[in-house]
């Protein structure tokens, strides 16, 4: 089961690159007129969502939803609802499916008397297995707050090159979705 994890976090972090984009005090960061998440600027009209870079990804998967975690420097990015909403509620469907088929192990195997404490262990892995997916996964967009500056990285090449081109600064590469290195 640990090898099986692994392997699905290796799989999940596939090393592929992410551009990034670092914008040094005093500069105030700018972003062009145009989804964060999709790249396009309509036909909707685009809103302001604050992510924090504690937990980028997480503030997207909870997108307006009252319990958004709200640690660490923040940044308002632009988006359209539908996108933001279209990736919370992806999440919140796998993650709910996760926790069904845990508890469908867990539940039958409490039905049947037998093999209890395996099940726990298959149940928790499939728990601890979502979670390391969705912390590998591709998403959009992602910043790190520095000491000199802001660490930008973005799944999308123009989108990226964009925000370079608006804050006078050069694009880099990297693979590390946290860092950007
Ligand atoms: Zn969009």
């Amino acid at each position: 089961l640990v090898s099986l994890l692994a392997l699905l976090y290796t799989c999940g972090c596939a090393m592929k690159s992410l551009y990034v984009v670092e914008v040094g005090d005093p500069k105030i960061p700018r972003f062009p007129d145009s989804c964060i998440i999709c790249g396009l600027s309509g036909p909707e009209k685009l809103v302001e969502t604050t992510v924090t870079d504690e937990a980028t990804r997480v503030d997207f998967f909870l997108y307006s939803l009252p319990i958004s975690p709200a640690q660490g420097s923040k940044i308002d990015v632009p988006v359209h609802d539908s996108c933001a909403k279209t990736m919370r509620n992806r999440f919140l469907k796998e993650a709910a499916a996760t926790v069904m088929v845990a508890g469908l192990i867990i539940g039958l195997s409490g039905i049947y008397g037998r093999y209890l404490g395996a099940a726990w262990a298959i149940g928790f892995g499939f728990v601890v297995a979502f979670w390391m997916f969705q912390s590998a996964k591709m998403v959009p967009f992602e910043f790190n707050r520095t000491l000199s500056g802001y660490i930008f990285t973005f799944a999308d090449h123009h989108y990226a090159e964009r925000v370079a081109a608006l804050n006078g600064v050069q694009i880099k590469t990297g693979t590390d979705p946290y860092t950007g290195r």
